[in-house]
């Protein structure tokens, strides 16, 4: 037995275990937390990290503990609140969601592909303007 302080409260408390990091009065708000996030997600199977806390009113970053520690199976939820860094679309892992991904490989390879990207792009469009001329010309009757 050791005295401690509450990682939640601070309150000094006597941990009966080195795993005890939560006082009494913690430890239970935090299980009635975990039961009522457990309990929503067998009705919600595929709810998302923000549903959940709108459900339950369990904090966000609480939720992320759990699944950090493994006492939430991160299968269950859908959605951790990660986003894509290029479109900012909801993912479940990674940086990138698959349609950025696969655009920022395909872009990659592109390039790799063709070493003179900027010109084909310069040429389509003198292309483009020639083919205005003509008609402009056209409409005119020369
Ligand atoms: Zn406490
Ligand atoms: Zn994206």
């Amino acid at each position: 037995m050791a005295l401690r302080n509450c990682a939640r409260c601070g309150k000094l408390f006597t941990a009966v275990s080195s795993s005890m990091k939560l006082c009494i009065d913690c430890e239970r708000e935090d299980q009635d937390q975990f039961n009522k996030v457990k309990e929503y997600l067998k009705e919600h199977a595929a709810a998302t990290v923000i549903e959940i806390t709108k459900a339950t009113g369990v904090e966000r970053k609480q939720i992320y503990e759990w699944v950090k520690t493994g006492r939430l199976d991160i299968a269950s939820v859908v959605d951790l609140g990660l986003s894509c860094e290029s479109c900012g679309k909801p993912i479940k892992s990674g940086r990138f969601c698959i349609e950025c991904a696969a655009r920022i490989e395909s872009d990659a390879r592109k390039v790799l592909a063709d070493g003179k990207p900027k010109q084909g792009a310069d040429t389509k469009k003198d292309r483009a303007g020639f083919h205005m001329a003509d008609s402009i010309r056209r409409r005119r009757g020369y």
